[in-house]
């Protein structure tokens, strides 16, 4: 079979003006990026008078095999408009820090992909830059106001705010900076994230206006004073350079998947440290110019859903009608505890004993959040009939239908029985939220931990609780949370796959996203700046002298 980038770089694209022309939209609201890419004005949102039905898909626990959602994203959107249904796909943007590093590229798969895939991996329509330059003109600004004699007193060992890029680099996790006397700054402790984990990427994805983003940017706290006050971003004078970098990148970007369907692909924060989806702008837009809208939620669903349903839905005031739960034979081996490279063999007791996994899924979506689901069984070459078999007889005792999509395989097309199966459970019902925003954080962390991963209970370090009455004191305990833990396990320990029990949660830190709008609770290790493995994925990649990329994946 070819290579993804191999079927991308064959795709007949359509000019993004006729795709934007088949959605109905003016052409003073298309602002074309050359010939494959446009920003569509994200005003319309406000003048909106329809509102399309929303399908969330989602996953079992990730494995290192690999579960396909952006894949089955793509698919079931290409085969909801071959069935006739006016549906958009509203994807991520990707980072470049997955792009080189180990995952490669995150523009779908197969036959079931968006285009142009090497942009859209790459520089794309230029949003990510303009979050990186947001975030250090924050961190440039904080530096100076000290070295220009400190007026906001703000003590440089409690800056909490980190300079970013768009990269996965190790070495700038912790830096020394200011060095070099007094006219070079003040020495302190410092460090870089990925552009994806910082507050300004979770900023962007939440914001419903350009007001609306100059306000939550203008809440950030970016340090404390001496006294242990907070220190703003509004404080330092920011916000209003900060929302004159991001305007344009609000826009939404329009492209199309292999199909010549319209998909809108914005915004990408991290699934851990952020809630792991695309902006609302992106989803409200899409909502209005399509009848159904797919769309993807990060990692598996008891960290990607629980906080598009608890944080994205219930601020922007949406909902899905119904969640499609991606499983694969291969993962649910992983999750019996088959090893990546006997995951090609036949193993049906492994697929048993990984079971438990979907099962814990399916009933926190189905019972715990009340919503529709369909499982789609990501079809890959080396699964057996009875493995799948087994599979859908899970299903069935757990009251949801099973479907298999070959989307990767046959486009559209391989997903014309998942849409079928969609469009039939698809029922509009409100969202039983884990928590509500009332109760006080601890037990909001508690809910979650007991409800969705299945929790004994939840051990607070000294710091953490510090932090958590802290931050109430400040009146921030009404926020959401955010978990940040490992998406490999419904604990804290990646370690134990399946559905594992007799657990306590360990939270480690707390840190306030004010601007965002969450309050991150982090359990174990979380990465904010990743590293590269020992063979990069950049080390496939190359370019001839035509132009021609290869080796993105
Ligand atoms: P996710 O969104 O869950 O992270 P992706 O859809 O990005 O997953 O898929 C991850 C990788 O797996 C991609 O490289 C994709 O090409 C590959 N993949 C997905 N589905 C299949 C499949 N059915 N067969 C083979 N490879 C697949
Ligand atoms: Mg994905």
């Amino acid at each position: 079979m070819k290579s993804d980038i191999e079927i991308a770089q064959e795709a007949k694209m359509k000019p993004i003006t006729e795709i934007a022309a088949s959605l109905g939209l003016a052409d003073e609201d298309v602002i074309p990026y050359g010939r494959y890419k446009a920003k569509i004005n994200h005003r319309l949102i406000h003048k909106a008078s329809k509102q399309g039905k929303m399908v969330l898909v989602t996953a079992i626990s990730p494995t290192p095999a690999g579960e396909g959602k952006t894949t089955t994203s793509v698919g079931l959107a290409d085969a909801m408009n071959a069935l006739g249904k006016k549906t958009m796909l509203c994807l991520r943007e990707p980072s470049l820090g997955p792009v080189f590093g180990v995952k490669g590229g995150a523009a779908g798969g197969g036959y079931a992909q968006v285009v142009p895939m090497e942009d859209i991996n790459l520089h794309f329509t230029g949003d990510l830059h303009a979050i990186g330059t947001a975030n250090n003109l924050l961190a440039a600004m904080i530096d100076n106001s000290i070295q220009q004699g400190n007026p906001l007193n703000i003590d440089p060992r409690r800056i909490t705010w980190k300079r970013c890029m768009d990269m996965n680099d190790r070495q700038l996790r912790f830096i020394v900076d200011g060095l070099g006397g007094k006219v070079n700054g003040t020495p302190r402790e410092d460090g870089f994230d990925i552009t994806v984990a910082s507050e300004v990427m979770a900023i962007f994805c939440l914001a419903t206006s350009i007001s609306d983003l100059k306000e939550r940017l203008s809440k950030i706290v970016c340090a404390y004073t001496y006294e242990g006050k907070p220190v703003t971003a509004g404080d330092i004078g920011a916000a209003g350079a900060m929302t004159a970098l991001l305007k344009d990148a609000l826009d939404p970007n329009l492209v199309q998947t292999l199909e010549n369907n319209p998909a809108i692909i914005h915004g990408g924060p991290f699934a851990n440290i952020a809630h792991g989806c695309n902006s609302v702008m992106a989803t409200k837009l899409s909502l209005s110019l399509a009848d159904y809208v797919i769309t993807e939620a990060g990692f598996g669903a008891d960290l990607g859903a629980e906080k598009f349903l608890d944080i994205k839905c219930r601020y922007a005031g949406i909902a899905p009608s119904a969640c499609v739960l991606v499983a694969t034979v291969r993962a649910l081996k992983s999750h019996g505890g088959v090893a990546k490279a006997d995951l090609n063999q036949p193993n049906l007791e492994a697929v048993k004993a990984g079971a438990s996994n979907l099962v814990r899924h399916i009933d926190n979506l189905k019972n715990g959040f009340g919503l529709p689901v369909v499982v789609a069984i990501n079809a890959f070459p080396a699964d057996t009939p009875e493995e799948q078999a087994y599979v859908e007889q899970v299903c069935a005792e757990q009251g949801v239908p099973c479907v298999l999509s070959e989307v990767f395989a046959k486009g559209g097309e391989g997903g014309k029985a998942l849409a079928e199966k969609v469009l039939e459970v698809m029922e509009d019902r409100p969202i039983q939220y884990v928590y509500p925003l009332e109760m006080p954080l601890k037990q909001k962390v508690e809910a979650i931990a007991k409800k969705i991963y299945r929790a004994d209970g939840v051990n607070f370090s000294a710091a953490a609780s510090k932090t958590l009455a802290e931050l109430t004191e400040l009146g921030y305990g009404n926020l959401p949370v955010c978990i940040a833990k490992t998406q490999y396990s419904f604990s804290d320990n990646a370690k134990l796959t399946g559905a594992p029990t007799g657990f306590t949660m360990e939270v480690r830190e707390v840190r306030l996203a004010a601007g965002a709008g969450f309050v991150v609770v982090i359990c174990g290790n979380i990465m904010t700046m990743p590293g590269l493995p020992k063979k990069p994925a950049a080390v496939n990649i190359d370019v001839d002298a035509e132009g021609k990329i290869t080796g993105l994946f």
